[in-house]
């Protein structure tokens, strides 16, 4: 079978505790989970087109945006990536609109352990799928708080005692400790009383939620492939795990590769 066409980064579900991923390349959605432990081919036809405006751009911008819409839309601000600088207030917002519907939203703070334990933010509507995409064995939400401006300050006040990192290696080659979220959470909520207050965030009461993947074998060694350098990949899927594609020749992150024109072989 092939199918080819732009691609996206996987949708991702969990089912019965395990991770779900399906690829959107062209008009379909493409099952992976069925692909685990056979030989795929991906070959990228050496275009890409915008994720926003649909034109042709020799490089991608922001994980799939020309360089244009990479520098006008929102989404691709640095204050996404750093919430905590969060300048809607000051009218300097790209998309005021965008921002209003997307981070005077609903946020949460959590800790998850993809490759030790980490805090991090996200919309509340996007758990788990941020979590799958980060690869994490487990997750706990701590607090809500009803913007991304605020949740980044409770991020910014947890950083100084949990990383906000994933050491992606680790967390390919599945070398993770499992450790007590629930009693991390306690400890480190007593330490940012102040910001909790000042943010009007409310402590939340989950379980601890446990994440499987997809994945046969995991690999010794990692060797990172990438479009650019090799527009032809083949090997035999070996897992899923956060948006990479573990193949017995190497791994490659999907969500690097938005808006890439692929044909898939199985
Ligand atoms: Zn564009």
């Amino acid at each position: 079978m092939q199918l080819s066409g732009l691609i996206q980064k996987m949708h991702t579900h969990l089912n019965k505790g395990v991770a779900q991923y399906q690829l959107p390349i062209g008009d379909k959605l493409l099952n992976m989970n069925d692909l685990v432990g056979e030989q795929i081919t991906l070959s990228f036809n050496h275009v890409i087109h915008c994720s926003h405006c649909g034109k042709k751009t020799n490089k991608s911008y922001s994980q799939g945006y020309c360089y244009p819409c990479s520098q006008k839309l929102a989404c691709c601000d640095l204050c996404i990536m750093k919430p905590e600088t969060c300048h809607h207030h000051l009218g300097t917002c790209r998309e005021p609109q965008w921002g209003l519907d997307n981070c005077f939203s609903p946020h949460v703070v959590y800790l998850a352990n993809s490759s030790g334990i980490k805090v991090g933010i996200t919309r509340k509507g996007n758990i788990p799928n941020r979590w799958i995409d980060q690869g994490a064995i487990s997750a706990l939400p701590i607090l809500e708080v009803d913007t991304r401006l605020k949740s980044g300050e409770l991020e910014m006040a947890l950083k100084q005692y949990v990383n906000d990192k994933t050491n992606w290696r680790k967390m390919l080659k599945n070398e993770v400790s499992p450790v007590d979220l629930l009693a991390t959470k306690n400890e480190l909520l007593g330490n940012i009383q102040n910001t909790i207050d000042t943010t009007s965030a409310q402590i939340l009461n989950n379980e601890v939620l446990a994440i499987n993947y997809p994945v046969v074998e995991y690999p010794s060694k990692i060797t990172s492939l990438n479009f650019d350098k090799t527009p032809v990949i083949t090997g035999v899927l070996k897992g899923i795990k956060a948006q990479y594609l573990i193949l017995d020749s190497g791994v490659i992150n999907i969500r690097k590769f938005g808006a890439y024109d692929i044909a898939l072989t199985y």
